[in-house]
């Protein structure tokens, strides 16, 4: 590595794009190079968009502010694109001349114009959920990040991310992101795009900084009218022959997805619903009558 090099990540609040760029950092930060990492994000919750930054180089790095030019871009969630809480242009600003463009996705080609970019597609979703048992697909992702970068061998970087989880997580849990870690390194591909067959065009939607300050609710029942069912490529499915109708669902939701009318449960509002999970844990039946589900994926 001649000079330093920035990374920006794409992700929404629980993908694990804050874990998988501190690792990177602490990790070749304890084999002598310089790092760093920080996020970006305003009201956090389970499935807002997150930006995250790493820089790494080889000399002390003074600068602190956002990287203007970047060598790497990476997109956890292509439901971002697609729902156009990131839109193209902010994707590949600052992406350096044949800079890299890591997305988690099972595509072999690409919709979207991409410019210069070298585009590089893994399956991360997949692998996580066939690794450790759940859609996060931080770890795969790093793993596909640290090859396509040339960063460190994979071995000798799974050592290291072995110690760095195993600080946090159960035995099991480390075993599978390791699994997952080295499919990341091995199973990630180049991938085409077809410039300008597809231009994602997004209507401007107020950011973070636009609102209120202290995020003061202006109105009432004002989460009616967010569709907030694109914060996440998961949603929650209702079983309606197992519920008994207890409605302990309703008032847990922060979304105003589960739907109840004349005293009945009628199900779940998926144009609302971001997987957080909290009515399946306040559901009491065995099975659950609700779970957590994929939906499929968004083809950028
Ligand atoms: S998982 Fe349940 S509680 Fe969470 S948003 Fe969806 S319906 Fe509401
Ligand atoms: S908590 Fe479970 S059983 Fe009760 S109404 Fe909701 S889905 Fe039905």
């Amino acid at each position: 590595m001649t000079e330093t090099i920035s990374i920006r990540w794409h992700s929404r609040a629980g993908q694990g794009a804050i874990t998988a760029s501190t690792a990177l950092a602490e990790i070749l930060g304890r084999h002598g190079k310089f790092v760093q990492s920080f996020p970006d994000f305003g009201a956090e919750k389970r499935g807002a968009p997150v930006v995250v930054f790493n820089r790494i180089g080889n000399e002390r790095i003074d600068d602190v502010s956002h990287p203007a030019v970047i060598d790497a871009a990476v997109l956890l969630d292509p439901s971002l694109l697609a729902s156009c809480e990131v839109n193209t242009h902010e994707l590949l600003a600052g992406l350096k001349e044949n800079g890299l463009l890591l997305i988690n996705s099972p595509q072999k080609k690409l919709k979207m114009e991409v410019g210069t970019a070298q585009v590089f597609a893994l399956a991360a979703s997949a692998i996580a959920v066939a690794e450790i048992g759940k859609d996060i697909p931080n770890v795969p992702i790093l793993g596909a990040l640290v090859r396509i970068l040339e960063l460190a061998p994979m071995e000798k970087f799974k050592r290291d991310l072995a110690q760095s989880l195993g600080a946090h997580l159960p035995a099991e849990i480390v075993a599978g992101n390791l699994r997952a870690f080295e499919r990341g390194f091995a199973e990630v591909t180049t991938i085409t795009g077809k410039p300008g067959h597809k231009k994602i065009v997004c209507a401007k939607l107020p950011g973070w900084r636009d609102m209120p300050l202290g995020a003061a609710i202006q109105n009432p029942g004002s989460s009616r009218h967010y569709a907030t069912g694109n914060w996440s490529h998961q949603t929650c499915e209702w079983t309606k022959s197992t519920c008994i109708n207890c409605q302990l669902c309703w008032p847990v939701c922060p979304h105003d997805a589960i739907i109840v009318k004349d005293g009945k449960m009628l199900g779940v509002d998926t144009t609302k619903c971001t997987a957080c999970g909290l009515c399946v844990v306040a559901c009491p039946t065995r099975p659950k009558s609700l779970k957590i589900i994929s939906k499929q994926s968004s083809e950028i």
